[in-house]
Formats: structure tokens, sequence, C-alpha cells
């Protein structure tokens, strides 16, 4: 005999072993076990959990080019906001807020490789 929740039950504590995380409060609709993972969260009655194994793990490389995109674009936008700015003190602010989002680059930018990587 096969029960389909035990089959879950594997999924699900495969799911938290890889990084997700039981959350403490239940389904609004079940009142089931509510879990998370990868950003996502998942009811055990009511979610079909089996197709959880499938979502991709964010690796730190995503959320490092997820970080600089966003940093590269608010630079730009308090650079422009900075260019049109003619009052002193808001001045003062967008250039402390770019000087902030030129340091959140840089600290989430790896160090250049000092020696050339052979292209072949
Ligand atoms: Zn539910």
């Amino acid at each position: 005999m096969t029960s389909p929740d035990r089959q879950k039950l594997k999924t699900m504590t495969d799911a938290l072993r890889r990084g997700g995380r039981l959350l403490g409060e239940s389904c609004p609709k079940c009142g089931g076990v509510l879990i998370q993972y990868q950003g996502r969260t998942f009811c055990f009655n009511c979610d079909n959990i089996s197709g959880i194994e499938k979502i991709p793990v964010i690796s730190p490389i995503d959320i490092e080019s997820r970080l600089k995109s966003l940093a590269s674009k608010k630079i730009e936008e308090a650079a422009r906001q900075l260019e049109n700015e003619t009052d002193i003190e808001k001045q003062t602010h967008l250039a402390e807020l770019l000087l902030k989002y030129i340091d959140m680059l840089k600290k989430v930018s790896k160090p250049e490789k000092t020696g050339k990587s052979k292209e072949d």
C-alpha cells in the first residue's frame, strides 16, 4: 500500500533539508502545514508540493548579479536627479545616496582577478 501523504512527507523533508523551512503559521485555507522554500510558500495539503524539487535553488551568484543591476540602476537614477537638482540640500542628500549605491556596487562586485584567464 502506498500512501500519497507519505510521498508528500518525503518531498517536504527533502525540501527542508535543502534550505526550506517550516512556517509558524498554518494555511488559511485548510489549516495545514506551510513550508517556505526558495522564497515561495507551499501548503502541505493544498499545493502540489511534488513539483517543489524542480524549483531552481537561488545561488549566491544570482543574488550578486541582481544587487549589481539594482545598484547600477539606482546610481543612474540618482545621478540623473542630481543633474537637475538646484536645491543644495537635496543635492547633498542625492550625493550621499549616490555614494552609498556606489559603495554597495563595489561590495557586491568581486575583485578583479589579477591574472588573465586563458581563453582558448
Ligand atoms: Zn492548505
